[in-house]
């Protein structure tokens, strides 16, 4: 991700003293996903340009998150996005709450200001960065590049280099951006809480308000959460309710985005709902991967005794590391047991529970495994629940990104549509002594389902 700020304002170089970085210095920043580097191409009385270069740490994304197709292999590392707000707002701290001791003069001056960014997003086609920017008082020039000047057929990039030119303070052209950027992404690296509505409302304050587009860059930026949404608008404009959605919102690219929030929250929360309302004390979550689910079963539940269990050592210390097994109190940390084993082997350290939750383990199984599985579980460990979640192939047709009749992760084998999990799950509980029924986890799509599939198993005697 690449920002340039270019003034004429004279002495150019005051433009170090504004953001507080010296022109004459290449420094570099470490950030929670990458780093940050701040340098001058130019840097003369008559104009002077300073750079942000973001280099995104591409595992920092992925680490600790779920492992969908679309965390691991998206445009995240390379396009100007929610990061680039971030690291303006840590890297230009000072220059963005408009604090300069030297130049204090200069800090509310309208200044002669050009900004360029490099492969910026632009989700609503660009007549978006026009509706958005020139009411602020810029100028816009949009340029696309071919995606390969090699393979013309290719056609072109969806991202754009834009240029804003104005004459502004130079607070205000960070906090335009810094607010903007997300908005032109619509999608947010990270779930979106209650505190981003006092941030829009803090870093919109004396410009959202009376914006053309205020109810559109609401909505995106809080990312389509109706109700945070509503509180912000209602906080903005006290006397006017949210308006209705204009065309750019109807966009189907927004509504893949809104959708494709916070799966991973939504999955575990389902799981730790049906497991609650069995009422079980002893848990296993077999292939538990990283530990996302033990850490909310740890903190939701009333459960004493919680089992990980995966075949990988490296999920497991990661496990370990999100749930600070080291560093719990003793009574919490004795609730907790991770151990290393094999799903498809009979093993008498799983017999006893009262539910087990399997979530999007199944389809990382070959068929003849898979078999083995079925007997461990539910002829030998025999839980009382058991809360499995797979994919439900049915809805692939709904990521965009995803190719026809390919897999949403690398190592899958095989994804389920609903009939299939279906047929599956009726089978296995008729021979094992189960009953089964099915909920869907996300939102449902009324021909496709939901994107995540789960049915509870709940064995006859129980
Ligand atoms: N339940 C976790 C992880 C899902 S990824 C989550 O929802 O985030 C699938 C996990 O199953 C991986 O951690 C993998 O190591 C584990 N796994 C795959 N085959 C396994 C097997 N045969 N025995 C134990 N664990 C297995």
């Amino acid at each position: 991700m690449f920002l340039t700020i270019t003034t004429t304002h004279h002495p150019a170089t005051d433009l170090g003293y504004l953001l507080h970085k010296h022109p004459a210095k290449l420094q570099s920043f470490a950030l929670a996903f990458g780093q940050a580097h701040v340098f001058y191409p130019e840097a003369s009385d008559e104009r002077c340009t300073a750079a942000l270069l973001l280099e995104i740490d591409p595992i920092s994304l992925v680490r600790g998150r779920g492992a969908t197709l679309d965390q691991y292999v998206n445009d995240r590392p390379y396009v100007a996005s929610s990061f680039l707000s971030v690291a303006i707002a840590e890297v230009f701290r000072s220059a963005l709450a408009g604090n300069s001791k030297e130049r204090a003069a200069v800090v509310d001056q309208p200044l002669p200001l050009r900004a360029t960014i490099a492969a910026l997003p632009c989700r609503g086609g660009d007549e978006l960065l026009e509706r958005l920017f020139v009411p602020l008082g810029y100028a816009v020039a949009a340029e696309s590049q071919a995606l390969d000047p090699r393979f013309p057929e290719w056609g072109e990039s969806p991202y754009r280099v834009m240029t804003l030119t104005g004459a502004v303070r130079l607070r205000d052209l960070l906090t335009h951006l810094y607010v903007l950027i997300p908005v032109l992404d619509n999608e947010k690296h990270y779930y979106v809480g209650d505190d981003e509505v006092e941030k829009l409302l803090r870093r919109g304050e004396g410009w959202l308000a009376a914006h053309p587009e205020r109810d559109l860059i609401a909505r995106r930026y809080l990312k389509y959460q109706r109700s945070l949404t509503d509180e912000a608008l209602s906080r903005l404009v006290p006397d006017e309710s949210a308006a209705p959605d204009s065309v750019a919102d109807q966009h189907a690219d927004e509504e893949e985005a809104e959708r494709r929030i916070s799966l991973n929250e939504q999955r575990i929360g389902a799981v730790v709902a049906a497991i609650k309302g069995s009422g079980a004390r002893r848990v296993l979550d077999l292939g538990c991967g990283e530990g996302r689910l033990l850490v909310a079963l740890l903190k939701n539940t009333e459960a004493t005794e919680i089992v990980g269990v995966d075949v990988a050592h490296g999920a497991l210390a990661r496990a370990r590391e999100r749930l600070r097994l080291d560093r719990l109190p003793p009574r919490q940390a004795a609730r907790i047991t991770l151990l290393q084993g094999a799903l498809t082997y009979r093993d008498e350290r799983l017999v006893g529970f009262d539910a087990a939750a399997v979530v999007e383990v199944i389809e990382h199984l070959d068929p003849p495994r898979l078999a083995a599985f079925e007997r461990v579980l539910f002829d030998h460990a025999r839980p009382t629940t058991v809360a499995l979640t797979t994919p439900n192939a049915d809805y692939n047709v709904r990521w965009p990104s995803l190719r026809a009749g390919r897999f949403r992760h690398r190592d899958h084998r095989f994804e389920w549509s609903r009939a299939e999990f279906g047929s599956w799950a009726e089978r296995v509980a008729a021979t094992h002594g189960y009953g089964v029924r099915f909920l869907p986890i996300g939102p449902e799509d009324p021909e496709v389902g939901p994107p995540t599939q789960m049915a509870v198993f709940t064995r006859d005697d129980a």
